[in-house]
This record gives C-alpha cells, sequence and structure tokens, in this order.
C-alpha cells in the first residue's frame, strides 16, 4: 500500500479537505502548532474516519526547559532543552497526549519528530544528541546515567520509547540513527524534501541500516515551498514511480494554510528571518500567482489515481527486485 501523506505545520482544515480530495490518506498532525490539546482532539474526531491520523511529537523544543533532573548533564554542565537519555519520565511526557489519542482510537500510529532543534541556534540549551549518534559518544552524567556507557544509554533510550509505545506503529524522522531505526517502523525522510536522487537520498541510507539488520519503510518527504506548483507535481510523480519509496509525505508550511504563523505575524523577526528560507509564499491553488495552480489538487488526484496501477507493472516489479538489495 503506497502512503500519500501530508504534514502540515500550522493546521487549516481547508487544505486538509482538499488534500482528502486530491487522495491523501494520512495526516501527520504536528501537535505543537498551538492548537491545544482539545482542538486537535477535535480535529482528530472530524478525521479518524476519512484519513490516518498519525499525531507527531517532537522530542527536543529548545523553548521548552526541562526540570534539572531531566536535563542532559554532560560532566560539567546542564542542557536544560536536551533531555537525559534515560529518564523515562521524558518518554512519558513526550508520549503522553499521543497515546491517550490512540487510546480514544482516534489515531492509528505515533510520530517522533528526533530533529535535535536549536542546537546551532542555542548551543548552551541543546546538543546534536540524534545527529551525531555516530561521530561522537555524548554521555549523559547525572546521576541515573553514571553509570551507563554512552551506547548503554542510547540503548536504554530506544528501550524506553519502545516500552511506551506498546507496539503502536512508530513513524521516525528525519534522522538515520540505527538505534531509532531498529524501534520504527516508517521513516519519514527529509533527504527528498529538495533534491531528488533515489541512490544519494534513499538508498544509500537504507543499506547502511540494512547491513546491521535494520529495516523499515521509505516515504519520502517533499517540501511545498521550495518548488512551484507545477515542479512539485512533476516531482511527486517521479517519487510514486520510484521502487526505493513506499509513499510520500507533502511537507507544508504556508502554501497550505491560512494559520502559518508567518502568514499571521509578516513583520515578526522570525517570520521575516523564516521566510528568506523559502523561495515561494504564494497558496498552492492561487489562481492568480504564477508560481500557483488553481487546478493543483485536481491534477494531483490524477497523480495519486494512476499510482497503483503503474506500481503493479512488471517494469517495475523488476524495479522493485534491484532496489529491494538495498533497503
Ligand atoms: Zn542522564
Amino acid at each position: 500500500m503506497f502512503i500519500k501523506g501530508l504534514y502540515i505545520s500550522w493546521l487549516d482544515e481547508n487544505y486538509l479537505d482538499k488534500a482528502i480530495s486530491a487522495g491523501i490518506d494520512t495526516f501527520f498532525i504536528n501537535l505543537d502548532d498551538g492548537s491545544g490539546k482539545d482542538k486537535i482532539k477535535a480535529l482528530f474526531q472530524k478525521y479518524k474516519s476519512q484519513v490516518n491520523l498519525i499525531p507527531t511529537a517532537a522530542y527536543t523544543q529548545p523553548g521548552k526547559r526541562l526540570p534539572e533532573n531531566e536535563q542532559f548533564f554532560d560532566g560539567t554542565k546542564y542542557f536544560p532543552s536536551t533531555p537525559c537519555p534515560t529518564n523515562p519520565n521524558v518518554i512519558f511526557k513526550l508520549l503522553e497526549f499521543p497515546l491517550e489519542l490512540y487510546r480514544d482510537s482516534l489515531c492509528n500510529g505515533i510520530a517522533i519528530d528526533f530533529e535535535d532543534y536549536g542546537w546551532i541556534a542555542y548551543p548552551d540549551l541543546v546538543i546534536p544528541y540524534f545527529s551525531q549518534w555516530e561521530e561522537k559518544e555524548w554521555q549523559c552524567k547525572c546521576e541515573r546515567c553514571k553509570n551507563l556507557t554512552a551506547l548503554q544509554q542510547r540503548v536504554e533510550n530506544a528501550e524506553l520509547i519502545k516500552d511506551q509505545l506498546g507496539g503502536i506503529p512508530l513513524y521516525h524522522l528525519p534522522i538515520v540513527d540505527s538505534y531509532i531505526w531498529s524501534i520504527g517502523d516508517c521513516w519519514l525522510n527529509e533527504y527528498t524534501y529538495e533534491k531528488w536522487g533515489a541512490w544519494d537520498r534513499i538508498l544509500k541510507n537504507t543499506n547502511r541500516m540494512k547491513d546491521k539488520g535494520i529495516t523499515t519503510l521509505n516515504l519520502s518527504g517533499l517540501w511545498l515551498e521550495k518548488f512551484t506548483a507545477k515542479d512539485y507535481l512533476e516531482r511527486v510523480e517521479k517519487v510514486c514511480k520510484s521502487s526505493s519509496t513506499d509513499g510520500y509525505w507533502i511537507y507544508a508550511q504556508m502554501r497550505m494554510s491560512k494559520n502559518c504563523y508567518w502568514r499571521t505575524h509578516p513583520n515578526d523577526p522570525y517570520s521575516i528571518e523564516s521566510l528568506k528560507a523559502i523561495p515561494y509564499h504564494s497558496y498552492i491553488d492561487d489562481p492568480n500567482s504564477v508560481d500557483s495552480d488553481a487546478n493543483f489538487f485536481e491534477k494531483l488526484k490524477l497523480i495519486n489515481s494512476n499510482i497503483d496501477e503503474y506500481r503493479s507493472g512488471l517494469w517495475f516489479s523488476i524495479k522493485r527486485w534491484f532496489s529491494s538489495k538495498f533497503r
């Protein structure tokens, strides 16, 4: 089953409905978009019969200061926004709301975003714990961790997450880390956000993990604000035809949301800075913008409706056999 996903950073039901009409079958819902729990629950209630719903929680949040006994301690210094890897309470709190949604039969799996947000801008708050899982032995030396090696701490961290999930499918993004991959079911791949290359962006990574005996599904992410509507649709089609891919997910910040913070607060320095990094700001189906296409969702629907037929053909099965050597 080829997954057709949408990750929308700031929720806008108008565009969620348009996505469903175009054949999108899975929503990744950012739990930190500021809507609050009640609104998110109501949203899940509304969409649960229409699509698969995956709440997405960020492991590291530079805006959040943890209590000292939950912080990473390198022996000299505490990092207030980096969790101690072996503290069960951290994992409990991270997954508390997603698990509540799951218990209420409102979601089909749980996504954890393991990006070390803020480690470049706020090196006193955040360390690149997951991104540097191989390069550096990040060892927490707090009371709880002091007798464990860096490696034992990583194993313990993955075990704690696995235990909390209790068998619920884990969607993991964006890092390629063997500890996290070993407990995950589906990789939300960000290497495909802007550039394409089945080997460079997908198989090189899945092959490294396969060598360690770890496999996972690959969902290729495509960043909506980095393409014109025309180029984006071409890219979606290309991804759908790739045998290295089990699905795609639209990563949308502002082109599918009237509630995007940068849209609602255009004069905030954060907005001004963020918008510099993304070339296309218009709504994706804005009839008055040359970068958009008023028929974007109709065209996406057409691509989506042809995927299964293409992927059941002989040529595809040959390609699939070849790529299966690396994933
Ligand atoms: Zn610790």
